[in-house]
């Protein structure tokens, strides 16, 4: 028998209305370029995101087209989050941090229609222009007063457009909302596209008490970008309860963070292990004044356990967060249950290191050669994932070997204990994590081997005690021929950005190889301590 259900669709115009019916007095509160501080309630932000949606739809924009965005963690960045959508078209965030030539082909692969950039990122603007195809760059002066004549200025002309009478398309839950790519082992950046049923049920999902426990009386400050997988969620989670929205803009240094902290009176702050290292330093040398309740989500990295410990003796809250890209991110997370309040903090962090259990609606599996894992703690296998906001496939590229039987493959080595927690033992995919940006050590090795001097080369991650990983590469030079370091980083900066570059090249006769020929990495990797040694690295 059929449930007698209203067919109601989950969508983010539903988000956007509830925000200024409900919660038209919540404050968003960002930290220009300059450092000063910019505060509107949510009635502004509803009349402001209708006003883009507005302008976007008289552009001509179809259901569907993308809007790309460059911008750090601000209140114009949440106008889009919201905005975009909510007329139909797909929010494309696009990472600041990647190499000019790599942002190049994202915006170009999307088809973005419209760029949206801040100002403080006019340095990038001049190297991808040329070689991108949008028909239109609108240009946020955030740390000027206007855009220059050239480009639409979002404030002058966009913000004039009257949203009033702005009439939601109809929307239905399964199209897509966002988009964002993804670093990929081999090959291009992938997009993966989120529905507004994906981030709907995912705001609500991260919002429940044992994953980040979001209500209306929190303060939350997001760290991570916007331009990581929606911030995690959290724009979208914090419009709907109507939380105070703190975001730091481009000011993502230690004092900065808990300044603001400090002064808005944050109690929930999310990001990567990387920037609570700094935090945590910063406040292991001077007092803050920091909410009783101040806790630290931390996640897309691993996490070490002594940054954890030490947050714990500092008498912070932690919640430990997995995901990714293709989950939207969010899978895994780890909280304190009330029953563990009396175990030493040791204790309590050496619980908080595992990524925790799967949130509701998410299923999980670890494989190996033998198929599914037992859950006893100890069988290793990738974990494989599915549920309403993973995704099914990337955008526009074959990928069948990470799509089978509904789950998505993580790449993710874990091992399960019988209470459902995963703790992360390896990875088979890669890649090189550092300060949460993805690395491509075989795109390094691909460009080393171009060079006219290299014989073989091979890139591995080393454990970095605040990166957590960087890139090191072994080099096989060609015979009678002569190479430096400094040839081979010229050579490579031409091609990707500086923090991609690797921190030692190490020049060895021969790359250790399995019987089937292919490099043994794991052999460099098992005597990495001798070669840094040898060289007087870490
Ligand atoms: P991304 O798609 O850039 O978000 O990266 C996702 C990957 O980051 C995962 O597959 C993991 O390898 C890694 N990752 C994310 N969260 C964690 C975590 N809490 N602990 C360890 N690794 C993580």
């Amino acid at each position: 028998m059929k449930g007698l259900m209203m067919n109601y669709q989950l969508t983010i115009p539903h988000i956007l209305e509830r925000a200024n019916k409900l919660f038209y007095d919540s404050e968003v509160v960002t930290r220009k370029p300059d450092k000063s501080i910019v505060r509107y309630k949510y009635k502004d932000l509803y009349k402001r995101a209708r006003a883009l949606a507005k302008y976007l739809t008289n552009f001509g924009l179809s259901s569907g087209d993308r809007v790309a965005t460059l911008m750090y963690n601000n209140y114009i960045h949440l106008e889009a989050y919201l905005g975009i959508p909510s007329a139909g078209f797909v929010l494309h965030t696009v990472n600041i941090r990647l190499h000019e030539d790599e942002i190049a082909y994202i915006i170009n692969h999307a088809q973005d229609r419209i760029l949206i950039i801040e100002d403080t990122l006019f340095p990038l603007l001049e190297k991808i222009e040329k070689k991108i195809k949008v028909e239109q760059i609108i240009v946020v002066p955030l740390k000027e007063n206007n855009a220059p004549e050239e480009y639409i200025d979002y404030e002058a002309v966009v913000m004039k457009t009257d949203g009033k009478d702005f009439i939601y398309p109809d929307i239905q839950e399964d199209v897509a909302a966002g988009l964002c790519y993804t670093s990929g082992t081999t090959g291009k950046p992938k997009g993966v596209l989120y529905s507004h049923r994906a981030i709907s049920l995912h705001a609500l999902a991260i919002s429940l008490p044992d994953v980040s426990n979001i209500k209306f009386s929190d303060t939350i400050t997001p760290v991570v970008p916007m331009f990581h997988v929606n911030a995690w969620g959290f724009p979208f989670a914090m419009t709907m309860h109507g939380c105070k929205q703190v975001y730091p803009g481009p000011h993502l240094d230690a004092k900065s963070l808990l300044e603001l902290y400090e002064k808005e009176n944050v109690n929930l702050t999310v990001g990567v292990p990387t920037i609570w290292l700094t935090v945590v330093g910063e406040l292991e040398r001077k007092k803050y004044n920091l909410h009783k309740d101040f806790t630290f989500l931390v996640g897309g990295a691993s996490a070490p356990q002594g940054l954890i410990k030490k947050i714990l003796d500092l008498g912070y809250n932690v919640i430990h967060g997995w995901g990714m890209t293709e989950t939207t991110p969010v899978g895994l997370t780890n909280t304190l249950r009330p029953e563990m309040k009396n175990l030493s903090n040791e204790e309590k962090s050496a619980h908080l290191i595992r990524q925790g259990t799967p949130l509701p609606f998410i299923e999980i599996k670890g494989m190996n050669e033998n198929g599914e894992i037992p859950w006893d703690g100890k069988t290793m296998g990738e974990l494989y994932i599915r549920g309403p906001w993973i995704a099914s496939a990337y955008y526009g590229v074959e990928a069948p070997e990470k799509f089978m039987d509904g789950f998505f493959a993580t790449g993710d080595i874990v091992i399960i204990d019988k209470k459902g927690y995963v703790k992360i033992v390896d990875r088979s995919k890669d890649l090189i994590k550092s300060g949460g940006e993805w690395i491509s050590s075989v795109d390094l090795e691909n460009a080393l081997m171009s060079h006219n001097k290299v014989k073989e080369a091979a890139v591995i991650a080393y454990p970095h005690p605040v990166w957590q990983e960087r890139p090191i590469a072994f080099i096989v030079i060609k015979e009678e021929e002569h190479l430096t370091e400094d040839e081979l980083k010229e050579f490579l900066s031409q091609k990707f950005a500086k923090w991609w570059l690797p921190d030692y090249y190490i020049f060895i006769d021969e790359i250790p190889r399995t019987s089937a020929g292919k490099f043994l990495k794991r052999k460099l990797r098992d005597d990495l301590s001798k070669y840094l040694k040898d060289i007087g690295g870490l």
